[in-house]
């Protein structure tokens, strides 16, 4: 039995609601009143919901508990980009960051605390995996946003911040419901995009769903050779099965590919890459390596991106360029959190 209401598909939320009030005699318009306050309109507490009385308000601390994300740290970019390190409550923090561009506002959020995939230009990577995130707290990050300002509420979410999301596929799968249904915050579908680096059990499993969320692959590199030594992952699922399972997913597909100077960025790659995409008539994201997110790589040069993305527009494939947002606060995945820790150790053993 699930802990709180908020990691439950809101239709169950509504008929445990619905149950209950029916068990204690109250009106049946009440379950719909206080489901509302769940996603559609929500409280911090159940005593924010004054349409309710005082002695149900009570009553529904006790039996549901809201539980909340502190936010810790929240950093604002020159750029308009948000970072939030949400400290949970057993004292792990997890990492969201909102990134607005013009009506849009995309919010990246984090699936596990720390990750187990030690991919080698990742800060997450280098944190190692501390455990996974339950449904609530997955949603949460949008929650409290919604809470502090509803107008920020976001557009589009991307499951690209901490962890590998198919690594935590129940709780993802969970989440995508809430993220989705009407009665819960009623994102579109094909405005979720869950980011893998390729888990192909779990790939099949977002594949049944109906909806049509969005998946994303982060590649990284154009031969089984030079993945592996990016991404251990490649060891337990190689390339070719990663690319079958997507080639099964039948919904539109991105590849996420990171740009490192002298490892993945020469012509042959930006050839091979528009091959992979052409065949699975996948968009591609070309990122900057954040600076500082990587001890020993570099990122690759500005004209050389342009270069490699003009290459493979010239074949035909869709290659965006994405800005590097919020440079200023360490806005990667994992960097916020590592920076943290590493000014604790320094207050805690302070250099003699
Ligand atoms: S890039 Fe993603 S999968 Fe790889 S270590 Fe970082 S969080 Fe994990």
């Amino acid at each position: 039995m699930s802990a709180t209401l908020l990691d439950l598909a809101p239709k169950e939320a509504l008929a445990r609601l619905q149950k209950w009030t029916k068990g204690r005699g109250l009106p049946s318009y009440r379950a719909g009143q206080i489901h509302r306050r769940l996603w559609i309109a929500p409280v911090g507490s159940w005593a924010e919901a004054t349409e309710l009385p005082a002695p149900l308000r009570q009553e529904l601390a006790a039996a549901f508990p809201l539980p909340r994300l502190e936010a810790q740290t929240l950093q604002q970019s020159t750029d308009g980009t948000r970072k939030y390190l949400w400290r949970l409550a057993d004292g792990e923090a997890v990492e969201s960051v909102l990134i607005p561009s013009g009506k849009r506002r995309t919010l990246c959020i984090s699936s596990q605390a720390g990750c187990a995939l030690g991919c080698v230009f990742c800060a997450t990577g280098r944190m190692g995996f501390r455990r996974n995130l339950d449904a609530w707290e997955i949603v949460g990050q949008v929650r409290e946003i919604v809470l502090a300002t509803p107008d920020d509420k976001p557009t589009n979410v991307v499951f690209m911040g901490m962890g590998e999301p198919l690594l935590n596929w129940p709780a993802v799968s969970s989440a995508l419901t809430i993220l989705n249904d009407p009665t819960g915050l009623g994102i579109g579908a094909r405005h979720i995009t869950v980011s893998t680096v390729g888990i192909v059990p779990a790939m099949a499993d977002l594949a049944k769903r109906p909806e049509q969320f969005r998946l994303a692959i982060s590649l990284h590199a154009t031969t089984p050779e030079l993945r592996r030594s990016l991404m251990p992952i490649q060891k337990k699922y190689g390339m070719d099965e990663v690319l079958r399972a997507a080639r099964a997913f039948r919904k539109r597909i991105t590849f996420e590919y990171v740009l490192i100077a002298g490892r993945n960025d020469s012509d042959a790659d930006a050839d091979r890459l528009t091959k992979l995409a052409r065949e699975l008539g996948a968009h591609v994201n070309l990122l900057p390596l954040h600076p500082g997110g990587a001890p020993g790589l570099a990122p690759t040069p500005a004209p050389r991106i342009r270069a490699f993305a003009e290459r493979m527009r010239n074949q035909g494939v869709e290659a965006v360029l994405r800005r590097s947002r919020g440079l200023d606060i360490d806005a990667a995945c994992g960097q916020l959190f590592v920076e943290m820790e590493r000014r604790k150790r320094a207050v805690a053993e302070p250099t003699p």
